[in-house]
């Protein structure tokens, strides 16, 4: 009815009742009906037949499929409250201004996004929204800063050092005070079709056989459970060291895991946060940032606020931060890097961890990168950084963006002579190679001494292990020898150029260059 007090709760990320201040806003105040809603652009989400793996245009269907178990978890714990989920189709913008009218609203709630697509998209529904009379309350709940804060702080410019970053940010945003016990009621619906939560069936997808998803199941239930579960070994805690982890630690991987929950925002990252405080006052001796467990959830920070203050931050061109090199358009060998066949084992489990998990450790991530970019193959980080927004639960624009920018010496982190071997490293870790048996079955009766370079392995050790290099098993694409020498020499090239660009370049750089 006219006098109605209707209120909107768009749900975007932020899949969660536990601190959502969006949330918790829309149902005061008067509100006599809220309608929870998600909007499923059925572009983003319809199966592209001629991608690289199994998904949309947009994403992988690990993703798909977290998102999907997210809102079902969603649902579930809104109906607890006396409330439900509204499944809305069609381009978001239209379908949101189409309900705002029909149910005559009065508020429109959601949280602030950083993301350039959000940004767009929100300017749209806001301006439609104030013209409309309608208030709308947008507050930051995805991070524990407000970007735009620190940024101004800083003179306009966000921090491109973690110190730098840590100084300005100060105290993170209070954690909301209460708990909700209960939800306006939703009201007509009128004739806005409203559906129920589709399965990957029902988006056109196979459903696939049992182990072939990520292990890993969406939702706010199941990220507070694994937190909780985290937060009971409080030594781990305490001691958490980012460098020391394991990255072939498969069977009890060696960092939490939460990254899928924060992104789609199952879990908040101020509680995230506040339960780690609540661990360190009961164990005073605990490691500090950047390292600690505490400090990689400000790494998350420091990369959001990087990406929103950056123009053109996920592209090397017009990107003021990003130094231009001039890389290699080689998609033969970003296939083979893509699909797990470039003959070096330790790439190769990592990259089949990937595809079928959506989620690697972090100094994996490390290895595939720096291999894909400076340290071998040459190929641009662009290329790389599109591959993992498509094959991890986790992807994040702003993360997944800096985090390339770092690995490939582009932003942040400038020494490209520190290259990490593709045979070595992970060997530091995994002397008998499980990690590489486990996701790369050929190799499993590969012997320890090969199992990192099967390539060396005489034939008839290569017959016994019933694994050809060449023809069960594909010889390295490189040299990491030659290619990675190569590699740092255009680097120190491009990097002399980038300050002649600069205005910046001094004789030695010129004398190292000849
Ligand atoms: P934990 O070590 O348990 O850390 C807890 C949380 O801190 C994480 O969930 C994450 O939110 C945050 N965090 C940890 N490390 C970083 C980091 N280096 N930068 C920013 N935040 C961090 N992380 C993503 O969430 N999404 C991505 O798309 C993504 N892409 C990456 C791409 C590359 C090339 C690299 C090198 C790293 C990327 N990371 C990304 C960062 C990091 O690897 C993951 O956040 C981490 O491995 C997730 O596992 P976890 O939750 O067990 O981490």
């Amino acid at each position: 009815s006219s006098t109605g007090s209707g209120c909107i709760l768009w749900f975007r990320k932020g899949l969660r009742i536990h601190h959502n201040p969006a949330l918790q806003f829309a149902s005061q105040n008067g509100v006599s009906h809220l309608y929870p809603v998600f909007v499923i652009d059925p572009n983003y989400m319809k199966p592209d037949p001629n991608s690289f793996s199994p998904g949309s245009t947009h994403s992988g269907l690990n993703r798909i499929k977290f998102l999907l178990e997210s809102l079902v978890d969603l649902d579930f714990n809104l109906k607890k409250l006396g409330s439900r989920l509204l499944i809305l189709k069609g381009d978001p913008a239209q379908v949101l201004i189409r309900c705002l009218k029909e149910w005559n609203i009065r508020k429109l709630c959601f949280e602030f996004d950083t993301e350039p697509y959000y940004q767009a998209l929100d300017i749209e529904v806001k301006n439609f929204a104030l013209a409309e009379g309608i208030e709308v309350f947008s507050p930051v709940s995805h991070t524990l800063f407000n970007p735009k804060d620190i940024i101004e702080k800083n003179g306009g410019k966000p921090p491109l050092s973690y110190q730098s970053f840590i100084k300005l940010a100060g105290q993170p945003l209070p954690l909301l005070s209460t708990e909700l016990s209960s939800l306006p009621p939703v009201g007509h619906l009128g004739t806005c079709d409203v559906f129920e939560i589709p399965s990957i069936r029902d988006l056109g997808y196979e459903d696939a056989k049992q182990g072939e998803f990520s292990p890993f199941k969406g939702g706010e239930s199941e990220a507070l459970k694994r937190l909780a579960e985290c937060m009971k070994d409080k030594v781990w805690v305490a001691n958490f060291e980012k460098p020391n982890g394991n990255p072939s630690a498969f069977l009890r991987p060696a960092t939490t895991i939460l990254s899928p929950y924060l992104k789609f925002g199952c879990l908040s990252s101020s509680y995230f946060y506040q339960q780690i405080q609540d661990v360190y006052k009961t164990m005073p001796k605990h490691t500090s940032p950047p390292v600690s467990l505490l400090g990689q959830l400000l790494w998350r920070d420091f990369f959001y606020t990087a990406a929103f203050g950056t123009p053109n931050f996920d592209r090397m061109k017009g990107n003021r931060i990003c130094k231009q090199i001039p890389w290699k358009d080689d998609d033969k060998l970003l296939e083979a890097w893509r699909e797990a066949r470039t003959g070096f084992p330790w790439i190769d489990a990592i990259m089949v961890q990937l595809r079928k998990w959506g989620w690697i450790h972090h100094l994996a991530r490390h290895s595939v990168a720096c291999f894909l970019t400076r340290g071998d193959l040459f190929v641009h980080w662009e290329k790389g950084r599109d591959v993992f927004e498509r094959l991890l639960i986790d992807s994040d624009w702003a993360i997944n963006n800096g985090n390339w920018l770092w690995l490939s010496c582009s932003s942040f982190f400038y020494q490209y002579h520190r290259i990490y071997s593709p045979i070595t490293f992970g060997k530091k870790y995994d002397r008998n190679g499980d990690y590489i048996r486990h996701f790369l079955p050929v190799l499993k009766d590969m012997p320890r001494e090969y199992i990192y370079e099967p390539w060396t392995a005489p034939l008839s050790i290569q017959t016994k292990a019933k694994c050809i290099i060449g023809k069960d098993y594909p010889m390295p694409v490189v040299s990491h020898d030659s290619a990675s020498k190569e590699c740092r020499r255009k680097m120190r090239e491009a990097y002399v150029l980038n300050k002649e660009l600069n205005g910046l370049v001094s004789e030695d750089d010129l004398k190292n260059l000849r």
